[in-house]
């Protein structure tokens, strides 16, 4: 608990969002450009959340299949325009695994989520990180941040936590589902970059003939690779390639124990991963080792408990709901903590809708969520977790951020026909 006289600075806004990730971005991009005074709050120095410190393609805007169809849309897409006006961009054409990605450089991304901050007039709050929350009954009256500047209570009508971890969700005392669950949270992965490969003999051998590579490296007992499968990948710069093969299974990535020792061994096995890599993958002989991932990549803890929960069932039947905001057609990808990666596929060419009320934490009052701690099951969540879902969510948190603060009501009570006609102003996609 923060004391009244420890708090050294006042801000008030209308629409708060925590978190400046592909959600939360997106989310106070929305309700800055629907005219609310919005400010967001990032702990890091520059905006992006995964999009920037970990990755570099957004899976989600289009499905795998025959049927190479594009499912998110509206404010996403200016996103895309500016990496595509800057060079900054390609397309990686996939019928499989999680369909078509759209491969950016995430430095210039830094760049562009930024500028659309300023063109929605959104202030900006970075090196924040929220340590507490003043409730009154079940409403959000302020969220209190810590940063080189001291405490800073900030009043806000309606809040929006997109700090994937559901950290001011789970501070105000609404309750959740993901750790502490009977069943484990996804693994973490470090993930690095390569340069100065020859791509032309990466043309070589297949991601088939890598895996074999790493079993025969295992097997040699001179390499110690816990994953022996994963991806790497082109990326927008010549000669440089990005990976996603190490593996950790801790089981509360919010524990700040668990995983700083993850950090550790996460760095530890992507040099493994690195050198043999040098050692056996034809292009990689003169290669060098540019950096790790700022962090290491969380892909599951906190799922909040909302007023509906995401199933399993919702996904592989591609149901559709009243109060749709996002399409989704990605195939449930787990990355459990045993060997392999779980895949299971919605029938071809089909989507699922995910509905408005699994990102209102349940009986809340001036509370809503965006992004990968929205309400799902950890089925569900393997699959609506992808970037373009993220965003998806995030301008529709936003824009119903929005209708609420302009009602004066509860997010839940907000008109959500109002909710999608905007949404398709924007030129999102509600139907598959
Ligand atoms: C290893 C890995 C590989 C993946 N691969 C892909 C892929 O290739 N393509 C794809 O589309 N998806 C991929 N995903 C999934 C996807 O990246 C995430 O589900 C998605 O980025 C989550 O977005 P978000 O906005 O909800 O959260 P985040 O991007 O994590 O954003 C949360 C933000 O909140 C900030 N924050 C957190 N806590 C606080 C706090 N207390 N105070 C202030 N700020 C806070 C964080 O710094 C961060 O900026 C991957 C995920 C991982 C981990």
């Amino acid at each position: 608990m923060i004391y009244e006289k420890q708090i050294n600075q006042r801000m008030k806004t209308e629409v708060l969002v925590i978190g400046g990730g592909s959600a939360g971005s997106m989310a106070a991009i929305a309700s800055g450009k629907e005219g609310r005074k919005t400010l967001l709050v990032e702990r890091y120095g520059f905006l992006g959340g995964t999009s920037t410190t970990i990755l570099d393609t957004f899976y989600g805007f289009y499905i795998p299949g025959t049927q190479n169809k594009k499912v998110v849309g509206g404010i996403p897409d200016i996103l895309l325009e500016k990496l595509n006006q800057r060079n900054a961009m390609l397309l990686r054409p996939n019928t499989y695994g999680a369909g078509t990605g759209v491969t950016y450089d995430p430095e210039i991304l830094k760049v562009v989520w930024e500028e659309m901050m300023s063109e929605a007039n959104v202030d900006v709050l970075l090196h924040s990180f929220v340590a507490d929350v003043i409730t009154e009954d079940k409403k959000i009256k302020g969220v209190i941040v810590v940063n080189k500047s001291g405490f800073t209570l900030i009043e806000a009508d309606v809040i929006i936590d997109a700090s994937g971890d559901a950290d001011v969700t789970a501070l105000a005392g609404y309750p959740f589902d993901g750790i502490g669950s009977h069943i484990p949270v996804q693994s973490l992965t470090t993930t690095f970059r390569i340069g100065n490969v020859d791509e032309q003999r990466t043309k070589l051998f297949t991601k088939n003939q890598m895996w074999d590579w790493m079993k025969q490296a295992n097997q040699s007992g001179k390499y110690h690779l816990p994953r022996e499968e994963g991806s790497v990948h082109i990326t927008t710069l010549p000669g440089v390639m990005a990976t996603n093969m190490v593996r950790l299974a801790i089981p509360d990535p919010t524990n700040i124990i668990e995983l700083s020792k993850a950090e550790i061994l996460g760095r530890r096995q992507a040099l493994e991963y690195f050198r043999f890599m040098k050692d056996y993958l034809p292009g990689y002989e003169n290669s060098v080792f540019l950096n790790f991932s700022t962090q290491i990549g969380v892909r599951e803890t906190r799922r909040i408990i909302g007023e509906y929960t995401l199933t399993k069932e919702d996904v592989l039947e591609a149901r559709q709901f009243e109060d749709a905001i996002v399409l989704c057609g990605a195939p449930i990808e787990d990355h459990h903590n045993q060997a392999g990666t779980k895949w299971e596929y919605l029938p071809d060419g089909k989507t699922y809708q995910v509905p408005y009320r699994s990102l209102i934490p349940k009986d809340s009052v001036n509370l809503l969520v965006a992004g990968r701690c929205l309400s799902a099951t950890h089925d569900a969540h393997a699959s609506v977790r992808s970037m373009g879902q993220c965003m998806g969510m995030g301008q529709a948190a936003g824009i119903a951020a929005s209708l609420a603060v302009e009602n004066n009501c509860r997010p839940m009570d907000i008109n959500v026909k109002t909710l999608q006609q905007k949404l398709r102003n924007y030129g999102a996609i509600l139907e598959g």
